[in-house]
This record gives structure tokens, sequence and C-alpha cells, in this order.
């Protein structure tokens, strides 16, 4: 089995050469009655917050307490699809399609089964159950409807507009009625959310110096929602670019990840007197939207009113490149990395 890991904890921005691929011998059967389930990996997720479990914590107050910190050494687990080559465990056969916790490797031995469920691929192709019908669509859907609670017509921003999660917030909020304007790292991406996605607008954050004033422009009526990818600079001026009774949703702060000195500060008395919400929340805390997803992005996926925009490595090679892509900005879309023909 060839499976990535890191060589030593990151810190900062990683590099290639902060992982390794190693071989080691992998048993392909499930003693029976252990639960455990081993599966030949398919495709697998490339996810920022994966960095946050790399860093070194010793001289840290902080840890995710979401998922366990990823030492030297060890298998990485991330969301995927799989297909079961041996089960231990009663709910699973050989040949069933998995989805859920799996790992950076070409097989994943799936302790008692654990955070891992059979997948019917419902004749869409499998990546995107790891994009849009996984947790990047749950955490766009649910980030958008139950955190940010549109009204039609407001008026909404996305940062980091054109990938995985940040792409779908923008075109369920179209489909929903708002005035959305994203922010991305390209010209190509701007074109894409302004030519393909529907976006209202979009813009080159790049580009700009002073992020309260191009707010100011693409907003003259100011922002209702602002879905927060990033952190930083760019919340700070969207806080001060926001209308009253404002919601700012924090999915996640990319920027921080690779420069845990930078902080946001947004001015606090902008959000006293204008009465601003800012809710942090995980995917998993939204699983009680998880029908209302599913079904809604099937339907739209089958009427051709949402676009997939996937970016895929091929073999279990490319795996750091994809993952160090994600903070150069890289990928366009959902970053996948397809381990074997299904
Ligand atoms: P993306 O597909 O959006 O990939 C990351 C993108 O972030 C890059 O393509 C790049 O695009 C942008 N980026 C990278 N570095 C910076 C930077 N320093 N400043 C601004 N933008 C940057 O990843 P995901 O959609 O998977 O994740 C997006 C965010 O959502 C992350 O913060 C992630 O941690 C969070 N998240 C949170 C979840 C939750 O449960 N709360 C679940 C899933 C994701 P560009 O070219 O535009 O710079």
């Amino acid at each position: 089995n060839k499976y990535v890991t890191i060589k030593t904890h990151v810190d900062g921005a990683p590099q290639d050469s902060d992982f390794e691929l190693k071989t080691a011998a992998l048993r392909l059967w499930a003693e029976p009655g252990s639960n455990d389930v081993i599966v030949k990996n398919l495709y697998v997720s490339i996810d920022p917050y994966q960095l946050n479990r790399m860093k070194s914590y010793s001289s840290s107050h902080r840890t995710i307490n979401f998922a366990v910190p990823i030492s030297p050494g060890m298998d990485i687990d991330a969301y995927g699809v799989g297909r079961v080559v041996a089960s231990g465990h009663p709910e699973f056969e050989e040949d069933d399609l998995v989805v859920g916790l799996i790992s950076w490797g070409e097989y994943s031995v799936v302790k008692g089964g654990n955070m891992l469920r059979k997948l019917d691929p419902m004749g869409f192709p499998l990546s995107n159950h790891v994009g849009i019908l996984g947790f990047s669509g749950l955490t766009a859907h649910g980030g958008f409807f139950q955190v940010c609670k549109p009204k039609k017509g407001e008026k909404v921003f996305v940062s980091a507009a054109s990938g995985s999660v940040g792409n779908l917030v923008g075109q369920y909020a179209k489909l929903f009625g708002c005035y959305v304007v994203g922010c991305a790292g390209s010209k190509q991406k701007v074109n894409l959310l302004k030519e393909k996605l529907g976006f209202d607008d979009a813009f080159n954050y790049k580009e700009e110096t002073d992020l309260k004033s191009t707010l100011k422009r693409y907003f003259p009526d100011g922002i209702d929602i602002y879905f927060d990818n990033v952190g930083a600079e760019m919340l700070e001026a969207a806080v001060a670019n926001m209308n009253i009774f404002g919601r700012v949703a924090v999915c996640g702060v990319i920027s921080q990840y690779t420069d845990s000195g930078k902080r946001a500060a947004p001015d606090m008395l902008d959000i006293v007197y204008k009465r601003i919400t800012m809710q942090g929340f995980l995917a998993a805390d939204l699983m009680n939207g998880y029908t209302d997803f599913i079904s809604t992005t099937q339907d739209y996926l089958n009427d051709g009113k949402i676009q997939v925009i996937e970016d895929i490595s091929q073999g279990v090679e490319s795996i750091p490149s994809a993952f160090v892509g994600l903070f150069r900005g890289d990928n366009v879309g959902k970053k996948i990395v397809k381990i074997a023909d299904e």
C-alpha cells in the first residue's frame, strides 16, 4: 500500500518536500467480527483544513477539536470514495461502494467502519460524491441557508469564490434569488465566475490595493451576507461594508492557515451599531439540513441548473502537490485526487 504522510510538522505554507510517499505491507482481509473495513481508495478529497492538523502544537494553546492532529509518519485520513475489498463489519460487503473518512493512500483500513457509509451513486460520477454531493456541497448549502439565513434579493459576497465551497455558495445564492459578487485570485477564475457560474460580478483580489473601497465599488448599497472562506483583511473590509443586520458566515480563514500571526480585526463598533451576526460553523453541525441539501442539489444537477467544477489530479503520487497547490490558488473548483479506476 502506497500512502502519503508528512515528514515533519508543517508550520507556514506547505511545500512538496514536507511530504513523503511510503509503502507498507497491507492485509487485504478483515478479521470477522472486528468491524474493520478494508477499502480500495478511488477518489480522495484535498482540503485546506488538513494543514491545521499538520502543525506542531507543542508551543500553541490551540488544537482543532474535531479531528486528531496529524503526526509525522502517520496515515492521513480524508474524505473520499472507495470500494470495499474486505469487511469484518456486518453492514459492509466486498465490492460495496463506500463514502466517508478513508485516507491519502491506495488503501484504507477503516477501524470499526467508523465514518463510512454505503454509497449509491444515483447515476452521478463518483467524483461528484467527494465534492458537490459530499462535504463541500453540504458546507456550501448548509452554510448559506442555515447560517446566513438569506432573503431573496439580498446582496451576497463570497471569498475564494472559485474554490470548492465558494463556487457552490455563489451558485446556490444565485438560484435562490440573491445578488452575488465573488472574489478570486486570477483573471481566469473571475471569468469563470461571471461567464459560467452566473455570478453578477467578480473581481481579482490580488489586483486590489484597498479592499474596503473595492467592496464599496461592488456593493454601493452595502453587503447583507458575507460568506467568509479567507479571513483577515477581506473579513475586515467586508464588515466595514455591511448593512445593518448583516450576517457573516465564517466558514474558514485560509489566509491564516499559512500565517498564524495573521488575524482579522473587524471594527467591533460596526458589529454593534450595525447589529451584525458573525457565526462560525462546521459542516458536521449541518446534518439536519442534509436531506434538503442532497435532494435540492440532485434536482439542480439533473436539470442542468448547477455547474460542477472539479479539478482532478491522477494518482497517489500527486497528493502532495495537489494539497500544496490549494494554498497557492492552483485549483479551480473542488480539488480531488483520483487514486484508481472504478
Ligand atoms: P478551495 O477549493 O476554495 O481552495 C482554496 C482556495 O483558497 C484556493 O484555490 C485559493 O483561491 C484560495 N486561497 C488560498 N490561499 C489564500 C489566501 N492566503 N488568501 C485568500 N485566498 C486564498 O477550498 P475549499 O472550498 O475546500 O475551502 C474553502 C474554505 O472553506 C477554507 O477556508 C476551508 O477551510 C473552509 N471549509 C470549512 C468547512 C467547515 O465545515 N467550516 C468545510 C470545508 C471547507 P484564489 O485563487 O481565489 O486565491
